[in-house]
């Protein structure tokens, strides 16, 4: 595992960016639902309109690193909204496009993601209380959709896409860890709460999940077919109607679309699959 905290240039196209230059007040934090080599070519593609400033994930197993597509000095039209488009550095996370457990950032995104953001603020001297520290207000219910951001650089500096937007963007992005590895960071310390990400995750992963299986060469179930699985007892129960997939998914969520490795990875090995 390796971390690379010097953002890469991937400049936005010039008809993504409005090139105006700006002092950054603090972040917004987004999740990509998808990943870093397809986020940073859509970016980089005058076709798109937008970008953000940032974004964080992997390009290759192991290697994890920051893409600078519109430097922080610059403004940049990631945010819907002008007011944070003036004032946050906006940063995307890479993430499974799938809803649920499968959707949230690695345990790694949020370590750089806690990183960079620990660097900006140090970099912008970002204060809050008279000192240099980060502090998280998220609105999930929009309430500053299309307005100015009260407070924003003065009381927090950290918020989500979905304060300001009608979507669950960063959905399962963990900022408060987040910004609480950062703060720790900035004050010099070593993490104790770095555990929390990998034990938060372990929890998530082992809870019971409906999934729809992803592996044209069949070796753990049929494709599109979708399975119940229980990581605890690691069984897989395959769903035989489209009803009881239905009444599963109330409870458990809708089904996700899982690969061999993500499967091999959660259940450690092929087990059986039994019918219901
Ligand atoms: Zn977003």
């Amino acid at each position: 595992m390796s971390y690379n905290e010097t953002p890469i240039a991937y400049p936005a196209a010039g008809a993504n960016r409005p090139g105006r230059s700006r002092r950054p007040l603090g972040i917004v934090d987004h999740h990509m639902a998808g990943y870093l080599p397809g986020t940073s070519a859509m970016f980089m593609n005058p076709s798109t309109g937008y970008a953000t400033n940032y974004g964080i994930g992997s390009m290759r197993s192991g290697v994890f690193e920051i893409h600078e597509y519109v430097p922080d000095d610059q403004v940049a039209w990631g945010n819907g909204n002008d007011f944070l488009n003036t004032y946050a550095v906006s940063i995307e996370h890479e993430n499974n496009r799938a809803a649920g457990p499968a959707s949230k950032p690695t345990p790694e995104v949020h370590e750089l993601s806690a990183r960079f953001h620990a660097a900006l603020a140090l970099k912008w001297d970002w204060r809050i209380d008279g000192r240099v520290q980060l502090v998280l207000r998220d609105f999930p219910n929009h309430d500053f959709y299309e307005r100015s951001v009260t407070g924003f650089g003065t009381e927090f500096n950290v918020t989500g896409h979905r304060t300001v937007a009608l979507k669950d963007c960063p959905r399962d992005l963990d900022m408060q860890w987040i910004v609480d590895r950062a703060n720790t960071i900035i004050n010099g310390g070593t993490a104790p709460q770095q555990l929390t990400i990998w034990q938060r995750q372990e929890k998530e992963i082992r809870m019971p999940y409906l999934m729809k299986c992803d592996d044209s060469e069949g070796r753990y179930g049929e494709i599109g077919k979708v399975y119940y699985i229980l990581v605890e007892a690691a069984t897989v129960t395959e769903v035989q109607s489209v009803a009881e997939a239905n009444n599963l998914a109330l409870r458990f969520g809708d089904a996700v679309s899982v690969t061999y490795a993500t499967f091999e990875k959660r259940l450690g090995g092929k087990p059986t699959v039994t019918p219901v």
